[in-house]
């Protein structure tokens, strides 16, 4: 079936699922030390719900998931999840966004089940300023996540790299060059700035409006990669997301920008997010929601809740207003990294 359009024409084929607020990083840009507080279980939308919702997405066009936010991994037995998401008709690509520390734990049970590929989030690759910016010594899991992911068949696996200036932007070469002596997928993010409900923590870059001191625009990733040679554009490896697409003359590999604040992608945007408690968001980036989890909790038909999918469809504003500082921390949460 065609999928369905909003009020701008684009056309609407993607749902992002946040199956849980629970993550086991803090990354500095992302959350304070001590984490934020978290929904009751019984707020959270089950695999059941989850697949009925996206069964009904599916019936009016809705074609790819995405499993995102807090880590999808820390929920118990996702496997369980992607199972049910594989078996319903119209759904072709159930993907996956981590933090890799579960990874080599769970890469194989999660392809078995339906995962057909995975985004990486690693922001560095030293040990030391790893933990600094995630707040956790799990290098080494991450990176035996991600071979973990090659070795089973999800793919493409790609890296999603914030770059973040005087923080890691001096290992940006150093991922490219991954991309041209192993093959890496890597993606440069830009940090986005975000308005949060805590005070910051005097670590924590979050919590700033604005343009941070530590952002640097895609361009300026591009720029300083010249020197690593020739970049020549690239089709997207998988997906049809944000990111800007090129590669380096006669490697496999690919570099990625992701630039939601020098030159948003909202012209080009097919997705909705559906948050861990039930809420559909017509756009990642601003606070406008509506409840699914009640309606299902009370019995709604499934001609309702399609009128809701549709309504927040039709609902997506033209283009996001993160550059205006007024979006919470909630929708920047499960952007990017897509
Ligand atoms: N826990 C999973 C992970 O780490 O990939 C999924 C959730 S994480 C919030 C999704 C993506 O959003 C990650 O790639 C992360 O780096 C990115 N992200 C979070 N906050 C960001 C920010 N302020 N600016 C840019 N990217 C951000």
């Amino acid at each position: 079936m065609a999928c369905p359009s909003d009020t701008f024409n684009r056309p609407i084929n993607y749902l992002r699922i946040s199956v849980t607020d629970r993550c086991n990083l803090r990354c500095i840009y992302c959350l304070p030390p001590e984490g934020i507080s978290l929904l009751p279980q019984s707020d959270i939308l089950s695999y059941e719900e989850i697949a009925a919702v996206t069964s009904l997405a599916a019936e009016l066009g809705i074609n790819k998931v995405r499993l995102t936010v807090g880590e999808p991994l820390v929920r118990a037995r996702l496997k369980d999840l992607v199972a049910l998401l594989a078996r319903i008709k119209g759904i072709d690509d159930i993907s996956l966004t981590t933090n890799g520390i579960l990874l080599e734990q769970y890469a194989a049970e999660l392809k078995q089940a339906g995962l057909k590929r995975v985004n990486v989030s690693l922001d560095s690759l030293c040990r030391d300023k790893f933990a600094r910016i995630t707040r956790h010594d799990k290098l080494d899991a991450v990176l035996k996540g991600l071979e973990a992911a090659k070795a089973c068949g999800l793919n493409p696996v790609k890296v999603n790299v914030v770059v973040m200036r005087g923080i890691n932007d001096d290992e940006v070469g150093d991922f490219a060059r991954l991309t041209i002596s192993a093959g890496w997928h890597v993606r440069f993010i830009e940090l986005m700035p975000f308005v949060r409900d805590n005070p910051p923590d005097g670590h924590s870059i979050a919590g700033k409006v604005g343009l941070h001191p530590a952002f640097v625009s895609a361009n300026e990733v591009k720029e300083h990669l010249r020197s690593l040679g020739t970049l020549e554009p690239s089709l997207p490896i998988a997906g049809n997301g944000p990111a800007r697409y090129f590669r380096f003359s006669g490697t496999s590999g690919t570099v990625g920008f992701i630039s939601p604040v020098s030159q948003h992608f909202c012209f080009s945007c097919n997705r909705l997010r559906l948050t861990a408690e039930g809420k559909l968001c017509p756009c990642l980036l601003s606070d406008r929601e509506v409840d699914l989890r009640q309606r299902l909790r009370n019995g709604a038909s499934s001609l309702e809740v399609k009128k809701v999918i549709v309504g927040a469809i039709r609902a997506k504003p033209r283009k996001h207003r993160i550059n205006g500082g007024n979006t919470s921390k909630k929708r920047l949460m499960s952007q990017v990294g897509g």
